[in-house]
């Protein structure tokens, strides 16, 4: 798929609407549009990597910074204290839909237990 194509491409680049919660110079976070709970937001790297399985060492700048926006939305949406889930799927198996890398942020309840 072309990033021209790419949904959370063209999301990031304002074409598709989304409520975005916060961006900078590496990644774009935004809210699901189905979310499975209370706190469910997408952080997805600005630059199109299809998933952790075509992740390459000279991504590991972006893909930290995941994980320290991912505490940063957290605790401007009230959940970093009560406990947040960060899910990553990856490929046919892991039930990835779209991609684009994402990593999912869910709080606001308390999450079952995996598997
Ligand atoms: P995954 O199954 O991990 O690939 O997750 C894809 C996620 O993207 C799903 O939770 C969808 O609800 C979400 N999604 C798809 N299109 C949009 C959109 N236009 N805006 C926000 N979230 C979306
Ligand atoms: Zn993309």
């Amino acid at each position: 798929m072309s990033e021209r194509d790419c949904i959370f491409c063209r999301i990031i680049a304002g074409e598709i609407p989304s409520k975005q919660v916060y961006k900078d110079d590496w990644v774009t976070a935004f809210y699901d549009i189905n979310p499975v709970a209370p706190v469910h937001v997408l952080i997805v790297p600005n630059e199109h990597i299809p998933s952790v399985a075509a992740a390459t060492p000279q991504h590991e700048a972006v893909l930290g910074r995941l994980f320290t926006a991912a505490r940063r939305i957290a605790e401007d949406l009230g959940v970093a204290e009560s406990g947040f889930r960060l899910v990553v799927n990856t490929g046919r198996d892991g039930g990835q839909d779209v991609f684009h890398l994402h990593m999912h942020l869910l709080g606001g309840k308390r999450l079952g237990r995996l598997g």
